[in-house]
């Protein structure tokens, strides 16, 4: 079983409001029809709304997030650490529960980035690292896949 990022699968949760082409993802599409799949926003899970501000992981890593030891800021400079750390846990939960030990997940979000993300500047700087909850997800054994390596 899968857990897969809520926008791969089509569904409009981006912080812009916008979706994944799931057509782009046609092994999203089978995992779907074959029921093999969850689909999970962990910023939504964590509180936020649709539209929101971009948010971008500062002075460190997501597993450095995860201990405390760095924030996820949005574009206004508000802290949303707390809706990053309680997205992911809770996106966790229902990928144990739904008995899921793979992923597939968003490149570059914050949250779901697998390879690569933000660097925290807004000014467009991708740096090697994990989102919040890939970091969550490989540190429990998941094999953590990103749509780019589709
Ligand atoms: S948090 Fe993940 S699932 Fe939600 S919109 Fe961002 S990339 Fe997609």
């Amino acid at each position: 079983m899968y857990i897969v990022s809520s926008c791969l699968c089509g569904n409009p949760c981006r912080y812009n409001g916008s979706a994944g082409q799931i057509s782009k993802y046609p092994r999203v599409r089978e995992l779907l029809a074959q029921g093999l799949a969850v689909a999970v926003c962990p910023e939504l899970l964590g509180g936020l709304p649709v539209p929101r501000p971009p948010a971008e992981i500062t002075g460190g890593t997501a597993t450095d997030v995860l201990k405390g030891k760095a924030k996820v800021v949005n574009a206004n400079g508000v802290d949303v650490t707390e809706n990053y750390t309680e997205g992911a846990r809770m996106a966790l939960e229902l990928a144990l529960q739904a008995g899921c030990n793979k992923a597939i997940l968003k490149e570059r979000s914050p949250a779901c980035g697998v390879h690569r993300v933000y660097d925290g500047s807004f000014n467009g700087t991708v740096v090697p690292g994990d989102g919040v909850l890939a970091a969550m997800l490989k540190s429990h054994g998941f094999q953590v896949i990103s749509d780019e390596d589709l």
